[in-house]
Order: C-alpha cells, then sequence, then structure tokens
C-alpha cells in the first residue's frame, strides 16, 4: 500500500498537467509564404502567445513557391482541432480543399485572427474577402471605411479615393474605438504603437465590421489625413475573424501594445471572453513599450 502512495501522487500530478493542458486554447499558425519575413515574425508571434499560458501554438508552412503538387497535396492544416487559426501567410492561392476547409471551419463556429500582410493574400478568394472586410486592393475592387472626426464610420465607394497604401515605417498612436469590446477593456483610449507601416485605404466588402481601433494617417507621413482602421472583427456565419494591420517587422510585434491585442484577440475570438489581463507595461499615449525578447 505504501508504494503505491508515490505512483498515485504521480498519477494525480499527471492528471493535473493533463487539466491544466486542457484549458490552453490550441492556436494554428499558419506561414509558408509571405512578402514580409515570416521567417522572423511567426517565432515572436509563436513566442509571446505561448508565454501568456493560454495558448498551445502549433505551426502549419505551406510550400514555398516552389511547391511541387504533390507538396500542395500534403498541406490540408486540419482546421478543425484548432479553437483559433492565426494567418501569418501572404502568397499563392491555397488549394481549393483547404480553402473549403477554412470556410467550414470558420462558418461552423471556428476563430481566425489576421495580422498585417496576411490582409493581402487571396484578392480572388470570395468568401475570405468576406471574413477579412478590407484586405490590400486598389481603390476599384471595393469600399474603403474610415472613421471621421466626430468618430462616425465612413464609407468610401468603391472607385473613389485612394486605394491600399503606407507611408514611410514610424511609430504612431493607436486610438481605441469601441472601449466596451472585452478585448478593448482596460486599454488606453490612446496609445503609442512601436515602429510599423501604417496601413490605408484597405478595400473589400466591408460587411459587418466592428471597428475597435483605428490611427490617423497623417500626410507629413505621406498617409491620407483620415483615420483608418487598425483593429476590427467581423462575424462569419458562426464565428469571428479578429484583424489587425500592426505587425509588418518583427520588431513592430515586440510591441506589447500589439501582443496584448493580438493575444486578447485569439483569446476572444476563440471563446467569446478575455481572461488575459492588460500588463502594467502596455505602451502610454506618450511612450511606446516593447519586450526585448
Ligand atoms: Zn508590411
Amino acid at each position: 500500500m505504501r508504494r503505491l502512495v508515490p505512483a498515485l501522487l504521480a498519477a494525480v500530478a499527471l492528471l493535473a498537467v493533463d487539466a491544466f493542458a486542457a484549458e490552453k486554447l490550441k492556436l494554428l499558425i499558419v506561414d509558408g509564404q509571405n512578402n514580409h519575413n515570416w521567417r522572423a515574425t511567426t517565432p515572436v508571434l509563436k513566442a509571446f502567445l505561448a508565454r501568456t499560458g493560454r495558448f498551445a501554438v502549433e505551426v502549419a508552412t505551406s510550400p514555398d513557391r516552389k511547391g511541387t503538387a504533390a507538396a500542395w497535396d500534403k498541406f490540408r492544416p486540419a482546421f478543425e482541432r484548432f479553437d483559433v487559426v492565426l494567418s501569418n501567410y501572404n502568397g499563392q492561392a491555397w488549394p481549393k480543399p483547404v480553402q473549403a476547409g477554412l470556410e467550414k471551419y470558420i462558418g461552423g463556429g471556428g476563430a481566425m485572427v489576421i495580422v498585417h500582410a496576411a490582409n493581402n493574400a487571396f484578392p480572388k478568394w470570395i468568401e475570405f474577402n468576406k471574413m477579412i472586410g478590407l484586405g490590400w486592393r486598389g481603390n476599384g475592387y471595393g469600399n474603403r471605411i474610415t472613421i471621421d472626426a466626430n468618430g462616425k464610420t465612413v464609407l468610401t465607394p468603391k472607385g473613389q479615393g485612394p486605394g491600399a497604401g503606407h507611408g514611410p515605417q514610424h511609430p504612431f498612436s493607436i486610438v481605441t474605438r469601441d472601449r466596451r469590446h472585452p478585448v478593448m477593456q482596460g486599454i488606453p483610449a490612446e496609445w503609442m504603437h512601436f515602429r510599423d507601416e501604417l496601413y490605408h485605404g484597405q478595400r473589400g466588402p466591408a460587411l459587418n465590421m466592428q471597428i475597435l481601433a483605428t490611427a490617423y494617417s497623417a500626410k507629413d507621413k505621406r498617409g491620407t489625413s483620415a483615420h483608418e482602421p487598425m483593429v476590427w472583427w467581423i462575424p462569419y456565419g458562426k464565428g469571428r475573424v479578429f484583424t489587425t494591420v500592426m505587425g509588418h517587422g518583427d520588431y513592430s510585434m515586440k510591441c506589447v501594445g500589439f501582443q496584448t491585442i493580438v493575444g486578447r484577440g485569439a483569446e476572444w475570438a476563440a471563446t467569446g471572453k478575455v481572461t488575459l489581463p492588460v500588463p502594467r507595461n502596455f505602451p502610454t499615449a506618450q511612450k511606446t513599450s516593447v519586450v526585448t525578447n
């Protein structure tokens, strides 16, 4: 009997570890092609998401542009095994079964997070464009959404106004537009994001967009003099798609504000709730804040 006790304790400890692991949300990062340095940014995404303790992170890497048909046949991310998918992908169209798999997964209640150039991908994939609302497209592609000085949403129709672009990278201020949304609760009304591209003139179907944060695109930074959407989400079927156009470089992703919003956004998209805290070193209206690793 006495000898059984350590074995029992070990079993209990194992169970405890399992129970803890079960609480983690399974998050899948998809990468493999991007006009950005995904080999540098995926490890940053993976590290800060894992560091929250909330996510068990896996990565699915597609074939590169020289990928053979056989290699693409093997690229079949099992979206349905995950609580949330994060796209760090901007490249060739995915095979039809992968596209269908993602549509089924999100439509059936899945969750996706889109980071920066992931919204440049797939201009011809209609359902994907509904999921992201706005993408890096020319002004003839679809509508544009901005916020005016009174906080009202402004729709600029297809064909009018600027298409997608950005000026030189710089630190810029992010303005919270929906402070009651779970992801944004406790986040300052305004805070300084670290060096990044400030996307403007994004285009798309722009349906059901819930804008959570914007940034002012200044003329002297070759911008549009408009408040451009930086963070938004869209319901798609029973699922949720959460987008931020922040995150150009690994250094941009080391911004505590970026990491907080992506972590909380992923948790919320997956569960409808946010438990991850806003850290004490969150950027302020005057000061950026970056992690060193
Ligand atoms: Zn970029």
